[in-house]
């Protein structure tokens, strides 16, 4: 009877024993579902977490495998062959830190590499390590147990000859070795002292899903998490989730920033795009006079209906640019627009103000108005009653290229517009912009934008 059989009770009924000793356990499983329930049930036991060290499955493919008898400890008088090894190490591993200064060469300075660390790693040296090995097994070529060494040879030789013709017949295992709680050292093991704070990735998931469809409040979605936990999660693998755990259970804060992570990778979500095109055939309804451009963000869209537009590369710079080669990128740029996301608004009403009061215009960039990371633009002229936006445009990024587009279309809008006097931030992009498409119209800088430059730069270092 084994005396360790007592701290196992976490095993899967699909993992078969192949050793057991203190520090560690080996089996094998017969597929990956096998093992991700595997590896669930251990982390759930142990509270354990672990990244991975080494994953050969980049590795190029050998045209001939190398044939065995045994892999670690499992052995059916099968051949056999590792056909991907990943390892994976405990959390609180090695430590590259202090590995890197200790092998530094004083005498050459210059070498070094200086990393700013805010936070001194919390590494502490652990050799614990999981293994995980694929093995495919060629059973047609097994042989008897008290078998020759020749007969061993001849069945190698039939692999790769039957690998050759590609006639071979495999099947696949999954050769598993778990370090138990001895192989830790430098940690405490007991449980609750070394949950990983890193999110369980099925939950994080899941809050993904749940901001796609615009739940973001942060106390809805820790009682719907933990419903989900308690009732999906729980079915895999067959320990409980901690109750304590918080990779399982999260804190309001790390739902927060998941929130936010989920929100921003949606700055391309299309699901939006097609609910502000939908939004967009409302408005026209409401307002059949008014104009509207709208183009979606599309990664590989070969169904363009815009032309290109040529640039010329004028020979106006910024005041002092140091970007000598603003042009070759700004071309670049332009081949790029097509794709992206352009947005533009302008109403009757706006073009009447333009018409009257267009001599002078206020161009403006804002970031963080809306929830999206996208820039939001007013134009916007001086009125008898104040400043009022005459048109807005929201595109993907503030470049020189999509800024002149979207000039270029309300240009196109606006037939008589000719303005004298353009005042802006202090951009470059807006300027060149501007240059472009009102070549004859005066730039002005914004004073506040340029007081705010002139104090960011004298506040440099000097390099
Ligand atoms: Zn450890």
């Amino acid at each position: 009877m084994n005396i360790y059989c007592i701290l196992l009770d976490w095993l899967t009924s699909a993992f078969k024993i192949c050793t057991q000793t203190k520090d560690y356990i080996t089996g094998i499983v017969s597929s990956e579902n096998e093992l991700k329930h595997l590896l669930e049930s251990h982390k759930r036991a142990s509270g354990t977490f672990y990244t991975v060290w080494s994953d050969d499955s980049q590795k190029k493919l050998k045209v001939t495998p190398r044939c065995l008898w045994q892999v670690e400890d499992y052995s059916e008088h099968i051949p056999l062959s590792v056909k991907r090894r990943v390892i994976y190490a405990c959390q609180h591993g090695k430590n590259y830190k202090t590995q890197t200064t200790d092998d530094l060469h004083t005498e050459h300075e210059y070498t070094r590499r200086k990393m700013f660390h805010i936070q001194n790693s919390k590494k502490v040296d652990c050799p614990a390590k999981l293994y995980v090995r694929y093995v495919v097994r060629y059973d047609q070529f097994a042989v008897s147990k008290t078998c020759s060494r020749a007969k061993k040879q001849a069945a190698v030789k039939g692999v790769l000859e039957s690998l050759k013709e590609n006639t071979i017949i495999t099947s696949e295992i999954i050769h598993v070795k778990i370090p138990l709680t001895e192989a830790h050292k430098n940690h405490n093991t007991s449980q609750n002292c070394h949950f990983s704070n890193n999110i369980h990735h099925m939950v994080r998931d899941k809050i993904q899903e749940y901001v796609s469809l615009g739940i973001t409040s942060v106390p809805f979605l820790k009682k719907v998490l933990k419903t989900f936990v308690q009732k999906e999660l729980s079915e895999m693998g067959s320990v409980l989730p901690h109750s304590e755990d918080p990779s399982y259970y999260s804190s309001s804060h790390v739902i927060q920033n998941y929130v936010h992570y989920a929100l921003v990778s949606e700055k391309y979500s299309g699901f939006d795009q097609l609910l502000l095109e939908k939004k967009i055939d409302e408005w026209k309804l409401a307002d059949p006079s008014a104009k509207f451009f709208f183009r979606k963000c599309t990664e590989n869209d070969s169904d363009q209906t815009i032309p290109k537009f040529e640039v010329k590369t004028g020979d106006k710079g910024f005041p002092a640019s140091e970007d000598s080669d603003l042009d070759d990128k700004d071309t670049q740029e332009m081949t790029l627009t097509q794709e992206t996301f352009l947005f533009i608004h302008q109403n009757v009403q706006q073009q009447e103000l333009l018409e009257r009061y267009g001599d002078m215009v206020l161009l403006d960039a804002t970031y963080r108005t809306t929830k999206y990371a996208l820039p939001l633009f007013l134009v916007v002229v001086r009125t008898n009653v104040g400043y009022k936006p005459i048109a807005e445009f929201i595109c993907e990024n503030e470049t020189t290229a999509a800024i002149t587009e979207a000039l270029n279309i309300l240009k196109q809008w606006n037939q008589h517009w000719e303005p004298k006097y353009f005042m802006l931030d202090y951009s470059q992009q807006e300027y060149q912009a501007l240059e472009y498409v009102f070549p004859n119209a005066q730039k002005y800088l914004c004073s506040f934008h340029r007081e705010q430059a002139w104090k960011r730069w004298a506040r440099q270092e000097v390099v």
